[in-house]
């Protein structure tokens, strides 16, 4: 008898109909004999529509009720599912993340889980009850409801699969496991049935939004087992493992990661002297602005151009900041594009293949697209490029890196 965790996204648990079709699937698990403690998402759409409310009082509503807010989705879909599983003889309870107490520190809208009790839980699962829990919420140490950032879900169980020790981490969603890119933007994708959580880990940070950043951390420094699975179509789906052997005799790319939320900043003609990077990220660090990619250009005229990407959403206070310091530095311009977006391939093959990069770096070239900024690590390789060549650059790699399906077609609803 095995202790699994499974999680349900939005769209899983969508409609009234999808959230009776999990309880069967939970029901059957538990007819099989194994303890289901189970974490639930709000209805797709639903933390979307709660965040437009709360811009429609406020551009920037304060983060602690913005949290009171959109912590509700997810105290309907438990208390929908505990019903639904009461209804075919499951006995069930549901808790908020308060209830269970899932303790995180304050950082509203973006905390992060301390603590989590597992009394309660161990508790109801003796007694023999499917616990269903509130995903993407928390409370701090005063008692303030907090959030864990967009898809939060995924973290919170993981997290709760480390807490109770459980055989395994089921993430159910819309897809049938991780792919080699978005199965939705390349049709030739394919399901990878492993990765490893340092691969995942890179995927996630550069833009696959299927797992959360946190939750693949979390995993990994737990030694969670985690699989990615498909709601509603049986499938072995994607192991994320430690064991790296295996992949290597996997491509020297295992994915292609992309992601559209970053801007770049350039600020030219800066005087070129010891001490410019810090003088002009020191107080764009200091905005709470984090940077991604830099790039210094090398100086000539003893001035030098200065590039660094950051969130969108923080585009327009980096601008600004930006602005300030080129004023006082005496710079000569500062240039804004938001239409930018980062592609990157992922793989820990990488570390024993000379010529990823150039390969990369071909590839882009014979589509005529232009690489703005380069950055690489051990196991992947980043470019910056016009947003509208994105999708061309992914499908042109994926072919390149030799990861196209035989035939087109996925399994992604
Ligand atoms: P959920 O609501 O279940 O948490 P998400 O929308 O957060 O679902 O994550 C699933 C989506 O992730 C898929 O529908 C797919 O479009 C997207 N995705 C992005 N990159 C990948 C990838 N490499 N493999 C699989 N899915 C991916
Ligand atoms: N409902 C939250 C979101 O939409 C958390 C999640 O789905 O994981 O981001
Ligand atoms: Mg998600």
């Amino acid at each position: 008898m095995a202790l699994i965790v499974q999680k349900f996204g939005g769209t899983s648990v969508g409609t009234v109909e999808r959230i009776e079709q999990v309880a069967e699937k939970v029901k059957r698990f538990r007819d099989g004999g194994d303890d289901i403690v189970v974490v639930v998402s709000a209805m797709s759409g639903e933390t979307n529509r709660l965040i437009d409310l709360a811009k429609q009082i406020s551009d920037q509503p304060v983060p602690r009720e913005l949290d009171v807010m959109v912590s509700t989705g997810e105290q309907v879909t438990i208390a929908l599912l505990a019903m639904a599983l009461i209804k075919r003889g499951v006995p069930a309870v549901s808790y908020t993340g308060n209830q269970v107490r899932i303790l995180t520190d304050s950082a509203h809208t973006k905390a992060r889980i301390l603590q989590i009790d597992a009394q309660r839980i161990q508790r109801d699962i003796k007694a023999g009850r499917v616990v269903v829990v509130a995903g993407f919420q928390g409370v701090d140490e005063k008692g303030n409801i907090t959030t864990l950032g967009r898809g939060g879900s995924d973290t919170t169980g993981v997290a709760l699969a480390a807490a109770l020790k459980a055989d395994e981490c089921q993430i159910y969603t819309d897809v049938d496991g991780v792919y080699t890119t978005d199965p939705r933007v390349v049709a030739k994708a394919q399901r990878l049935d492993k990765i490893t959580f340092e691969e995942m880990l890179e995927m996630a940070s550069l833009g696959s939004k299927v797992l959360q950043i946190r939750a693949v951390e979390f995993a990994g420094k737990y030694s969670v087992p985690l699989r990615v699975l498909h709601s509603f179509q049986e499938g072995p789906g994607t192991l994320i493992t430690l064991d790296e052997e295996e992949s290597m005799e996997q491509p020297i790319i295992s994915g292609i990661a992309f992601n559209r939320d970053e801007a770049k900043l350039t600020i030219r003609g800066v005087p070129d002297t010891p001490g410019v990077a810090f003088k002009i990220l020191g107080p764009i660090s200091a905005a709470n602005v984090e940077v991604d990619m830099i790039v210094q250009n090398v100086a000539h005229d003893n001035t030098t151009d200065f590039t660094f990407t950051v969130h969108r959403n923080d585009y327009n206070n980096a601008l600004q900041v930006l602005q300030s310091i080129a004023n006082e530095m005496g710079a000569r311009e500062v240039i804004g594009d938001t239409d930018i977006a980062k592609v990157s391939i992922v793989g820990v093959g990488m570390r024993s293949h000379a010529g990823v990069a150039s390969r990369m770096f071909e590839a882009l070239a014979k589509e005529n697209i232009n690489i703005q900024m380069i950055s690489t690590s051990e196991i992947k390789v980043s470019v910056v490029i016009e947003e509208k060549y994105l999708e061309l650059a992914v499908r042109a790699l994926h072919t390149a890196f030799e990861l196209d399906a035989p035939t087109a077609g996925n399994t992604a609803e």
